[in-house]
């Protein structure tokens, strides 16, 4: 069957995705073949009614590229795919939803509001799951899973009640970050850091004894009325004879000291700040340690308490007014700056975030971080590239105990019951009348810690997870290490008392072609499922694997995308000249060039496999790349031409495209087809035998007679070109000095190659070119002489013109210095291109 002209990915890729999912081979129970071997990855599973963006798209090449080498290589391969119910975002736009139909979710109810929640999932919740297909992963959807279905629920509330039941899960007053328009605490993920510019306010607090005040800077200044003591830092010379003194809050008058902690930055304002326990995560770190009472002066909804006296009930905006006018009255203030800081803000709403006193349920993670600490240091786990092992170690060195309640509807329902004052753990509500089931629901990644096992089956113990667990690699964005990753290990290590995979490979973002972050409003943001439709899917997955590294950052750009596209069409071209070739299935080398071509994939071969092995796949794309275009397209095709050999061609082509195949996995499968005429399910592509290195075909001295060739014929086809041959004119050349038996060997196809008529012999003449000890001499036709007396007449025309524009003081001293520097080298570039034609 002959191939279309160019290659259409439109109409091509739904289809043989269709077919690859049809076959039933994403399921490893159904691969053919014995296989014994498990190779396993959990898919991070996405938002459920999110959009893919590049950092998915980039996830998801890269397990693919895994998936598809290892199911090539016999492996028993397993990619379990899902999603997360994403508690607060997927919340937030349900609210928002019937906020146009003029209902909150507190009018609505919780069950009728969940109801809605479900939905929204119903109708959306597939979006996501097709789009994943379109970047061509290979997953076994069969064993798709969703945070909030049944059997994982099931696992979540079990997981919750065993770990209460062994004393690590606690509820406690601790400070969290609240967000006042979510109305609920917010893990320190959801926070973001946004700039915003606020006023800096210097405040007198009063010295007991009449001494002259101390002053403290704050940006809050309604948090005064919680504050418990001023601190200093202990190094702080300035302050030494205050520490241990008693100052006065103003406006409420209390009494507070002035102590020395080493969390105080000396640098920030005065050196002396105010410290209020109850309303900033440092500061109740500062009152910990010197246990200082907490006073709560702002309530859940931004609004002052009763501990706030004269102002409760005031918002936090009205009161910080009131409070300022007062503190101005009693002249306690000092000054007032402009002052642009980073602002803790929600994620989902960009409220900026209240830090409260807040009762939660937590935790308690110091004893699981130290066995997930082991796993990494006794190596049980890798973690690539190797570099954020030590920021691993750092972070669960220093971890605190984990908030995992969240005042939102949407998500798993704590499983704790309350009647009077008894509290008890049970997945079920327990026996007797008057329970109460807690309201608050766990934070979105208390389960999806749980996601590598919890998907096999677990707490059952199944085939699955004996068979798969622990999973072999985790691919995701380092930028979740900690949020994810880490709770993956704790989680893991204490249910399973193993680790949850063995390699963890970190991704890095996707930035713009300046190496910034992606804009929507500056036009430089990019939407993979688009590029899908403009450039084919293989070619956006090459360029979001190509030209990066483990941990690295990669820069995309439409430019880049098409370049690839390119690739793609080459590939396609080399595949339409393939099959114009008579059918011959034998692989006898019969030139040099054969020989070559033969050696040269055995070395890519290997290195592809060693490549992928060790994680680095931009270099194994980018050898692929290559030898496919540079060697095989360029040079072994345009020497078919000139002495087939069928066999070889067609062999070199079906396996590179076997080892194409995981990056590119469209284009390749649909050649396969063309190539080997395979029409049965169980020989695509996608389960052919993964490629090895024949040790017959290894010839180091075709590869080293193959490059002397390949350097001559560059360097004659440079000569002809510098002389101004014209493409269709033959030219004399006689080469002499090393290798001219390699020559003539192969004169037919030099000459063929490069449009001359060789002879070899010795010679004086002055060489036009030499290469690798080899000089060789053009000879000039007549009408090559015309042209090169023509280009010779117009350069020293221009070289004249120059040269007195140069000789012009006022223009040399007048026009802009980077004119005459580019007036003078093109004098430069003109003159020397005269010599060559001398
Ligand atoms: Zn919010």
């Amino acid at each position: 069957m002959k191939l279309s002209k160019a290659y259409e990915p439109q109409s091509i890729e739904a289809n043989i995705y269709k077919r690859w999912e049809r076959s039933g081979f994403f399921n490893p129970d159904k691969l053919p073949g014995k296989r014994m071997k498990p190779f396993a990855i959990s898919m991070p599973p996405p938002n459920v009614t999110g959009e893919l963006h590049l950092g998915h798209a980039t996830g998801m090449t890269l397990e693919d590229i895994m998936i598809r080498h290892k199911r090539m290589q016999g492996y028993k391969t397993l990619w379990l795919p899902g999603t997360d119910h994403a508690g607060i975002s997927t919340q937030i736009m349900v609210e928002r939803l019937i906020a146009s139909e003029g209902v909150n979710r507190h009018a609505l109810g919780r069950d009728k509001f969940l109801k809605r929640v479900w939905q929204w999932k119903k109708q959306y919740g597939t979006h996501i799951t097709q789009q994943i297909r379109q970047i061509g992963a290979s997953c076994d959807w069969s064993r798709e899973h969703f945070t909030m279905d049944p059997k994982l629920t099931a696992a979540v509330q079990h997981a919750f009640v065993t770990m209460y039941n062994d004393g690590l899960i606690y509820r406690g007053k601790r400070i969290i970050n609240w967000c006042p328009r979510c109305l609920s605490a917010i893990s320190d993920l959801e926070v973001k850091h946004e700039p915003r510019k606020h006023k800096l306010y210097f405040l007198r607090y009063k010295l007991a004894g009449g001494a002259a005040p101390i002053t403290v800077a704050t940006t809050r200044p309604e948090t005064m009325l919680g504050d418990t003591a001023v601190a200093v830092n202990p190094k702080d010379e300035r302050y030494k004879s205050f520490v241990g003194k008693k100052v006065t809050v103003p406006i409420v008058e209390r009494e507070v000291p002035v102590i020395a902690d080493r969390g105080v930055e000396q640098e920030f304002g005065t050196g002396a700040v105010k410290v209020t326990p109850a309303h900033d995560a440092l500061d109740y770190e500062i009152g910990l340690r010197n246990e200082l009472p907490i006073i709560s002066v702002i309530d859940e909804h931004a609004h002052m308490t009763k501990e706030a006296g004269i102002f409760v009930g005031k918002s936090t905006v009205e009161a910080r007014r009131l409070i300022l006018e007062e503190l101005q009255e009693g002249g306690h203030i000092e000054k007032i700056e402009d002052y642009e800081h980073n602002v803790a803000t929600c994620d989902r709403c960009h409220t900026e975030i209240e830090p409260l006193i807040s009762l939660q349920w937590f935790v308690k993670t110091a004893p699981l971080a130290k066995k997930a600490i082991a796993a990494v240091k006794t190596g049980k786990i890798h973690i690539v590239p190797a570099r954020f092992e030590k920021v691993y170690f750092h972070w669960m060195n220093n971890i605190r105990d984990w908030c995992i309640s969240r005042q939102l509807w949407w998500g798993h329902q704590i499983p704790i019951w309350y009647n009077g004052d008894k509290v008890k753990a049970s997945v079920a509500k327990p026996a007797g009348k008057g329970w109460k089931q807690d309201p608050d629901t766990l934070d979105t990644w208390f389960s999806s810690g749980l996601w590598t096992f919890a998907t096999l089956g677990w707490p059952k113990k199944t085939k699955g997870l004996t068979l798969y667990h622990p999973t072999s690699v985790m691919e995701t964005g380092w930028d979740i290490l900690f949020f994810w990753v880490a709770r993956m290990i704790m989680m893991s290590m204490y249910f399973m008392k193993e680790v949850p995979f063995k390699t963890v490979y970190l991704h890095g973002l996707v930035l713009d072609k300046d190496g910034k972050k992606m804009s929507k409003s500056k036009g430089t943001g990019i939407d993979p499922i688009p590029m899908t439709q403009k450039y084919g899917t293989d070619a956006i997955r090459l360029s979001l694997v190509l030209g990066t590294a483990a941990g690295q950052d990669v820069r995309l750009y439409e430019e880049k995308i098409s370049s690839y596209r390119n690739f793609i069409n080459k590939l396609w071209n080399i595949a339409r000249f393939t099959l114009t070739q008579p059918k011959e299935t034998g692989v006898k080398p019969k030139t040099l060039a054969d020989a070559w071509i033969l050696s040269r994939l055995q070395t890519v071969t290997k290195e592809t496999t060693g490549y992928l092995e060790s994680f680095r796949f931009s270099e194994a794309g980018a050898l692929l790349y290559d030898f496919l275009w540079h060697e095989l397209a360029d040079w072994y095709i345009e020497i078919t031409k000139v002495a087939p050999n069928a066999g070889v061609l067609r062999h070199v082509l079906l396996e590179s495209i076997k080892l194409l195949h995981p990056f590119t996995p469209f284009v390749t499968e649909e050649l396969w087809s063309h190539l080997t005429a395979a029409k049965g399910t169980k020989d695509m592509l996608m389960v052919t035998s993964w490629p090895e290195t024949q040790q017959g075909f290894v010839n180091a001295k075709a590869e080293s007679d193959f490059s002397i060739i390949r350097e001559f014929i560059v360097a004659v086809r440079n000569a002809r070109s510098n002389a101004k041959v014209p493409p269709h004119v033959f030219s004399d050349v006689c080469a002499w000095g090393k290798h001219q038996k390699l020559l003539q060997e192969h004169q037919a196809i030099i000459e063929r190659l490069t449009r001359i008529k060789l002879t070899c012999g010795e010679s004086d003449a002055k060489p036009t070119g030499v290469a690798r000890g080899m000089a060789f001499a053009l000879a000039v036709t007549e009408e090559t002489g015309k042209r090169q007396e023509s280009e010779r007449a117009q350069l020293t025309e221009y070289i004249k013109r120059l040269e007195h524009q140069l000789a012009n003081e006022q223009f040399v001293k007048n026009a802009p210095q980077q004119v005459v520097e580019g007036q003078r080298s093109k004098l430069k570039e003109t003159r020397n291109r005269l010599d060559q034609l001398k």
